[in-house]
């Protein structure tokens, strides 16, 4: 098995799917085994963010941004699938139960961590189930698998803590029943033992890749993001920045700590643990070699 993670910046306009989607199809039809894990459409966990803190305050502008975040997904439903009439009525219901939720909020005047998370759950459901349609559409076959399933955590909401021995099992058995298709995964979500929604921390999509890869004791995990690997520098802000080919985990983690943030700092620790090379790769520059972390 390998395991493959996109972030919001990679998955951020309907273009850049279909160009993952191709990349994909190359691989499945060259025989790989593959999970794929999903992060929020770009940008979108932070319209939640957004609109879930103006209805907190009693700000009726919550619901304009609630509209267009319903209506970005209805034109990416459109152009990658065109008229589709379960994935629309799947994706109506749940921004029906999000408005639901928002209205609450707006009611109370209150955003609590537990129900923030339930929120924020909205963005990578959206995306992975999108995309898993997609690919059934373009020949790849693909299950959508709700990390909630198999990814429990304590009640620690906004940045749970992961519980491994249980998540590796939960997840072996899911995919002992499973192995013929493709399974398309949301990241950063997870649950508490008694089915409540959690998040593992901003950025936490990393992180979801990196337990299945444990758990499944995957080939390898790959990062797809949006530079060249990990850099001497973040690239945004030090143009002279370059890519190193190689590093060690302790390497990895110490940078991810000191502000790295092409790795959420837990997903080392699952890859270490089993010995799993992640290389991080760039979405937009797909042939470059990137970083091995080993
Ligand atoms: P994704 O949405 O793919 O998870 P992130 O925004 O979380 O992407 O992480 C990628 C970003 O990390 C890059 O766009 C870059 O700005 C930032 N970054 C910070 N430090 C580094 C570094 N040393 N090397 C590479 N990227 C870095
Ligand atoms: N969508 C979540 C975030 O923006 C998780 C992730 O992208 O890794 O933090
Ligand atoms: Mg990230």
């Amino acid at each position: 098995m390998k395991v493959l993670k996109f972030g919001g910046s990679s998955v951020a306009t309907p273009e850049r799917i279909k160009s993952i989607g191709s990349l994909i199809k190359e691989r499945y039809e060259a025989g790989d085994l593959l999970t794929i894990v999903f992060s929020a459409f770009g940008g979108v966990t932070d319209e939640l963010i957004k609109t879930a803190h103006l209805a907190s305050k009693g700000d009726e502008s919550y619901i304009s941004v609630y509209d267009s975040l319903r209506e970005r997904h209805t034109q990416a439903i459109q152009e990658l699938l065109g008229s589709n009439d379960i994935v629309s009525g799947q994706v109506t219901e749940n921004f029906d139960v999000l408005k639901d939720l928002l209205k609450g909020v707006f009611l109370i005047r209150e955003a609590s961590l537990r129900t923030m998370d339930y929120i924020l759950s909205f963005g990578e459901r959206n995306s992975a189930y999108i995309i898993s349609k997609y690919f059934e559409k373009i020949g790849i076959p693909s299950s959508y698998l709700d990390a909630r399933d198999i990814i429990k955590t304590n009640k620690a909401f906004g940045q749970a803590k992961v519980k491994i021995e249980l998540t590796e099992k939960l997840t072996s058995v899911y995919y002992n029943e499973r192995k013929d298709k493709l399974q398309v995964v949301t990241g950063f979500v997870a649950s508490d033992v008694g089915g409540l929604t959690t998040t593992l921390g901003r950025g936490g999509s990393d992180y979801t890749a990196a337990l299945i890869s444990g758990a499944l004791n995957a080939e390898v995990l790959e990062i797809w993001t949006d530079v060249d690997g990990v850099l001497t520098s973040n690239p945004k802000i030090v143009k002279n920045a370059y890519t190193i080919p190689q590093l060690s985990y302790d390497e990895a983690m110490e940078l991810s700590h000191f502000g790295a943030k092409v790795i959420y700092p837990p997903t080392i620790q699952p890859a270490l643990s089993k010995s799993i090379p992640i290389y991080i790769k760039n979405t937009f520059n797909p042939t470059f070699v990137g970083t091995l972390i080993n």
